[in-house]
This record gives C-alpha cells, structure tokens and sequence, in this order.
C-alpha cells in the first residue's frame, strides 16, 4: 500500500516557477498497491483538491467501469473544488461513493451541489453521469474492501474529520486540516472563570490533543498538516493549521515511521518548503528520534 500525491498545496491552487518543485494543486492523494493499480478493485482517494482533476485524467486509461471511494477530510474549498473537474464523474457506468463529515446545516450532497449551482460552474451534479451516493461519517470505523478505515475529528473551523486506513500490513493516518486544541477562553484572559473551571479546561484540552495522538499512534506513514512554520503559528492561531513543530512532535510522541509534511502554505515558495523539511529534521535528531521526514511532492510516491 502507498500513497500517491496529486495536490499538496492548501488554501489555493499556486502554479508558477516559484512552486514548481513541490506543485501548486491543492489536495488530492490516492491510494495505489505497488503498480499504481487499485488495491483489489477498491479505488480510494481522499479529498478533491483541484490535483484530483489530472488524477481523473489518468484513471481513464483503467478498464471500465470504474468504482472509486472517495474520503473528503472536510468540505472547505480547497479540498472539494477539483470535483467538478473530475472526468470519471462524467463517465457512464463509473460509480463513486463520496465519504465525508456529517454537517448538521447541511448534506454532504447539497455542499457538492452547491459549488456546481449555475452561479459558479455550468453544469449540475444532477447532469453528472456516474452514479454517485454520499455517506455521512461521525468518528467510526468501517471496511472498504480489504482496507479498514478509522475516522477522527480534528481540530479545524469546521467539522473535519482525519482518516487512519489499514491493510493489516501498512497503517497510514491522513489529518486533513488540523491544529492542536488549546484553551480558547483562557487565552481571551477572561476574567470570568474561576481557577476550578481554568483546569477543566486544561484538561479537556489536554484529552483532546492525547486522544489524538493515540490516533496517529505507530502509523507507518503520518501525513500532517504542517502548513505554518513555527513563527507564523504565533499570527494564525484558530485559523486551523498546524506548524513543523506541532507535527514533528505529534510523530515523535505517537512514534510513526515516516512524517510527511503536507498542506503547504500557498505564500511559501520551494526553497521556503526546503528549509522548513530541513528544520523539522534537525528538529528530530534533536529529539533523539529516527523517524524519517519528507515533504509531499505533487505526483510523488510514500511508501
Ligand atoms: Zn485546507
Ligand atoms: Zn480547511
């Protein structure tokens, strides 16, 4: 099992010379077995990120039809906007099943809809030929095919679920969108909690980030939001990204293999993303750890 990288970036797509190394598409990854083919007939790919339009490219060349899951970490733009782009979704007889969080406002469905309403794009799901069903996810777990997927709510501005899939070989754990709970109401320096309700706080807060990292917990391959470097977390707290630091250590503590660092920033260029690789691995020899560290590279390959 492996992953391959089809969009990196997040936010908003940025091509250009200055992000030619590591690409500009934002998320999409999917996963391959070892000759870039389905793993027994189950297509997965997690998020649709405007990368996954060249990924529908190339899936045309499989034999039809296809069968495609598809795991959205969450419905902002950047991870939902390449669908629309998506050529299999145009094929008769392809049949995708879209995974995502359960929004009380409203359906997976309807948000789908929603970016191909006439106002922003020309032609309706209802026009989409293939045949498509959503599915609503709480935190779980369930099987597709022989691959089992665990899901976990992360810390992002909107219901955003990470995504831990298994072989029973290899374990990959994807975050989406994610920063380190912290305490909100202390950090406004309210006056009105009294010291007893300061450490619930601090205890939730503390539950949370510990549940989580027993979620990454001994995944060969850790894919993590590490969008920010330590300094620019410092001005974008609550903005739901995490820095270097927060994803060196979360793979130190949850002893993962290998850390990829992932959902780039779109104001960084290739040699900012360079430098911040190079931190994070100065980081961990700091730490006394081994595990490896790499920078996800549109088209590249994870084992
Ligand atoms: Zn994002
Ligand atoms: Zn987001």
């Amino acid at each position: 099992m492996r992953l391959k990288f089809w969009g990196v970036r997040g936010s908003i797509p940025t091509p250009g010379p200055t992000t030619v190394k590591y690409g500009g598409n934002t998320t999409c990854m999917q996963l391959i077995g070892d000759n870039e083919i389905p793993i027994n007939g189950e297509m997965l790919i997690i998020d649709a990120g405007s990368g996954i339009r060249e990924l529908g490219v190339e899936l045309l060349n499989l034999p039809k039809p296809l069968k495609i899951n598809l795991l959205i970490t969450h419905t902002h733009m950047d991870h939902i906007n390449g669908f629309p782009f998506f050529l299999p979704a145009f094929i008769p007889g392809t049949k995708i099943d879209i995974y995502g969080p359960l929004h009380y406002e409203k359906k997976l469905e309807e948000i789908f809809a929603g970016q191909m309403d006439y106002s922003y794009f020309p032609i309706s799901t209802a026009q989409l030929a293939a045949e498509i069903n959503y599915h609503e996810l709480n935190e779980g777990e369930f099987d597709l095919g022989n691959l089992h997927v665990t899901t976990h709510y992360m810390n992002h501005p909107v219901l955003t679920l990470g995504y831990r899939v298994t072989d029973g070989k290899k374990t990959f754990v994807y975050t989406g969108d994610h920063e380190p709970y912290f305490d909100i109401i202390g950090d406004a320096e309210s006056d009105e909690m009294d010291k007893a309700d300061e450490e619930d706080v601090k205890a939730i807060v503390e539950h949370q980030n510990r549940r989580l990292i027993e979620f990454f917990s001994g995944a060969d391959t850790l894919v993590c939001d590490a969008a920010y470097t330590p300094e620019e977390y410092q001005t974008h707290r609550g903005w739901g990204h995490g820095s270097t630091d927060h994803a060196v250590d979360w793979a130190v503590e949850a002893g993962v293999k290998k850390l990829v660092l992932f959902h780039h920033e779109p104001t960084h260029n290739d040699q900012q993303l360079e430098e911040m690789e190079s931190y994070a691995r100065e980081k961990i020899k700091n730490a006394g750890a081994e595990l490896e560290v790499t920078t996800a590279c549109e088209k590249e390959i994870v084992e």
